[in-house]
């Protein structure tokens, strides 16, 4: 087996389970009784108005906040109570959490760092993952040497490094302009034909809902409204408020 074949062959995916999913923050109920199956290697999108609850239902997938009620399953284990490391995820934020003074190679193998893994292993990992992003030229400087675009890839590339079953990224596009972002979204829809990870994202971007998504989900205050492919949504939603958001403008 050649070394890329090596490498590829890690790679692994797992489907996502939402079961009867509630949080609340101080008594405040934010998400009520969320339901999703999600099959491995599906890109779902998130879409919803500002406040409606995309980013906390991530952070619940994350394990970066405690349900309230509820089961969230990663392939067949159930991980509602796991670390967040210790789920199989990686998340992609709107603002890239980079270290500034850590070079973009040290920045993407952090993670593995931690973790203890191989010095040979995260190298490996690292020039994988630049090559796959075209970051190979620019391991060794730091990140206020970059433009946003490259770092947005570098904050993905720290992801990817983890080998995770299911990508997560937080609008993380939002931050770029409009020519950089349609260059990025092309390059995510790349990578999860190359990767087959299964991905969540949420974005309120209805061009990158449409052209991304395997199924978008429609949220309205804390409460799955529609799921369906973009086509379905387009051409039959089930009431206005979802046709407001995905289909064409009036
Ligand atoms: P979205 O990402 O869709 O804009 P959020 O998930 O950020 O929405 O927020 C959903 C709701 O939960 C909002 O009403 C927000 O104010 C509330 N919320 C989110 N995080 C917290 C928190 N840590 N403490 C209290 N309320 C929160
Ligand atoms: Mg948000």
């Amino acid at each position: 087996m050649s070394h890329a074949e090596a490498i590829q062959s890690t790679h692994h995916t797992a489907g996502l389970r939402l079961n009867r999913l509630h949080k609340s923050f101080k008594g405040d109920e934010v998400l009520h009784d969320i339901n999703l199956d999600v099959e491995a290697g599906e890109f779902v999108v998130f879409v919803g108005p500002s406040g409606c609850g995309k980013s906390t239902l991530l952070r619940l997938i994350a394990g970066l906040e405690e349900t309230t009620a509820g089961d969230i399953f990663i392939g067949d284990d159930d991980v509602t109570e796991r670390d967040p490391s210790d789920r199989g995820i990686a998340m992609v934020f709107q603002t890239y959490a980079l270290y500034p003074h850590m070079s973009v190679a040290d920045n993407m193998g952090f993670g593995l760092r931690a973790a203890r893994h191989p010095k040979q292993e995260i190298a490996d990992k690292v020039n994988e993952a630049a090559q796959i992003l075209h970051l190979t030229d620019l391991l060794q400087r730091r990140p206020s040497q970059l433009s946003g675009g490259q770092r947005q890839r570098v904050a993905i590339g720290r992801a990817i490094v983890r080998d995770p079953d299911v990508f997560l990224f937080d609008e993380p596009l939002s931050n770029l302009d409009a020519e950089l972002r349609v260059e990025m979204r092309l390059e995510i829809a790349r990578l999860h034909r190359q990767l087959g990870n299964t991905m969540i994202y949420v974005t309120h971007d209805q061009t990158e809902a449409m052209t991304l998504a395997s199924r978008i989900v429609v949220l309205r205050a804390g409460c799955i409204e529609q799921v369906g492919t973009p086509a379905d949504l387009y051409s039959d939603p089930d009431n206005v408020f979802v046709a407001g958001f995905i289909g064409s403008p009036a």
